[in-house]
């Protein structure tokens, strides 16, 4: 994977990247497609291989094995990475003297710096107090005590507090290991940042009719630990109180950045950076759900938290930073993102793209064809009335497929990009 020399990090030390993950793994692969050949230094609090949190859920409810949580079995790391440091969680970063301090207290100098370190799972609204400890999803171990919690006895009872992508996912691991399924969600519908309440509505019935419970409009205000089990018994500011055998938190991530003390690194909702992912302390970079960027479809500074979006300024990082080293200016900044996502919870398919709030200047049309609920939002840019959001819901036939749901949601995709880009 190395190309010819046009790079060297300088005396001061190698690239360090901080992370090992989907933006990590993309400006390793970046950096060395640009022909960078000096040395390159991974610090990462996990193992010697990658993993996606994309995948713990499949792997928590048995649709996949362990080993297939790692997606770059193909990539030569050799290649790509002089010296890994792994199980070692960075404890500061010292940007005056260009280093990283390692727990043990070793320090690393770094020509360039890149900080990936991904998010981890928040609980706002979970009663702080418990002394019940609830499971949460994001990492390898994270996901190996999901899948144990779920597959001891069958028809455990789960609440899942959160109604995000990640709640659904952690809904569908339930369901596939025969559980029973709560949800729990301040808001009067699921996906509240993503889904049209149109279609919301409709995948609500759909999840009820597969067995869900749904406590919408709710918050949790107490969870008690059950003697000698992992149960706990909640109450719920409507007055119930519910026991169930296992709650999981999928409440939103906030990014890892508890190491980045240094000031000269700013820091609001995420790392903040350029659109060549250079942040404010010189030659450090940031990407990934650490970072927050352009969302195109709000003009909004803010973390994303989607994979594409990590890759994507994975790869702008280490190509910027490969051009500074070989004493050129970066030339392909990140043009921002729009974030767009497709899950399936058992045989339901939802995706979205764009932004779908209703307002002044912006039109919602709805459609149903072919077993699909499409909900479309149109608004008025550079003259012309153009897509600038959408959600497609649909239910895979007996034969497993969704019609042409899938080549309509692609197609919507390019639509939504050109009236950005
Ligand atoms: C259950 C789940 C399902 C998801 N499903 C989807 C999906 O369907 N579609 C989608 O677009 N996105 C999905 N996401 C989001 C997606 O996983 C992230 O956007 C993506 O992984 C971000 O990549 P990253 O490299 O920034 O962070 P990560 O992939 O989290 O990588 C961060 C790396 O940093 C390491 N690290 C953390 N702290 C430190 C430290 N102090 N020192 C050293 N190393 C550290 C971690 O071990 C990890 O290697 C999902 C997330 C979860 C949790």
């Amino acid at each position: 994977m190395r190309g010819e020399n046009v790079g060297r990090a300088s005396a001061t030390g190698p690239v360090v990247v901080l992370g090992f993950g989907a933006a990590a793994v993309s400006a390793l692969c970046a950096l060395r497609e640009a022909g960078f050949a000096g040395p390159v230094t991974v610090v990462t609090d996990a193992g010697p291989e990658p993993y996606s949190p994309v995948l713990t859920s499949y792997y928590a409810g048995g649709r996949i094995g362990y080993g297939q949580c790692f997606p770059w079995k193909d990539l030569d790391f050799e290649a790509l990475i002089d010296d890994l440091v792994t199980a070692s969680p960075v404890e500061a970063v010292d940007a005056g003297a260009r280093e990283v301090v390692l727990p043990d207290g070793r320090r690393i100098g770094y020509a360039k710096l890149l900080i990936a370190t991904g998010a981890h799972p928040v609980a706002p609204g979970f009663p702080a107090t418990a002394p019940y400890r609830p499971l949460v999803l994001r990492t390898m171990a994270d996901a190996d005590r999901l899948r144990e919690a779920l597959e001891g006895v069958q028809r455990k009872s789960v609440l899942v507090a959160g109604t995000s992508m990640v709640g659904l996912k952690v809904l569908e691991a339930c369901l596939d290991r025969g559980g029973r399924a709560t949800m729990l969600g301040r808001s009067a519908h699921i996906l509240r940042s993503s889904a049209h309440p149109l279609v919301a509505e409709r995948l609500e019935r759909l999840l009820v009719e597969r067995g869900v419970a749904l406590r919408l409009s709710q918050a949790a205000v107490s969870a008690a630990a059950h003697d000698g089990t992992r149960g706990c018994t909640v109450r719920f500011d409507n007055g119930d109180a519910e026991a169930f055998d296992e709650v999981v938190l999928a409440q939103g991530a906030r990014p890892n950045l508890a190491f980045v003390r240094d000031s000269a690194v700013e820091v609001r909702e995420g790392v903040v950076v350029d659109r060549f992912m250079r942040t404010s302390a010189p030659d450090v970079f940031a990407a990934g759900d650490v970072a927050q960027a352009l969302d195109l479809s709000s003009g909004r500074e803010r973390v994303i938290g989607l994979w594409q979006n990590a890759v994507q300024q994975g790869r702008c990082a280490g190509a910027a930073i490969a051009a500074e080293l070989a004493g050129r200016a970066p030339t392909r900044p990140y043009p921002g993102s729009i974030p767009s996502n497709t899950i399936h919870v058992q045989d339901i398919l939802f995706s979205s793209a764009g932004a779908l709030a209703e307002g002044e200047g912006t039109r919602i049309e709805a459609s149903e064809a072919g077993g699909a609920l499409t909900v479309r939002a149109y608004a008025y840019r550079r003259g012309k009335k153009q897509l600038v959001g959408f959600n497609v819901l649909a239910v895979a036939t007996d034969g497993g497929l969704y019609g042409d749901a899938v080549d309509e949601i692609g197609a919507y995709r390019r639509e939504i990009l050109n009236a950005y880009l």
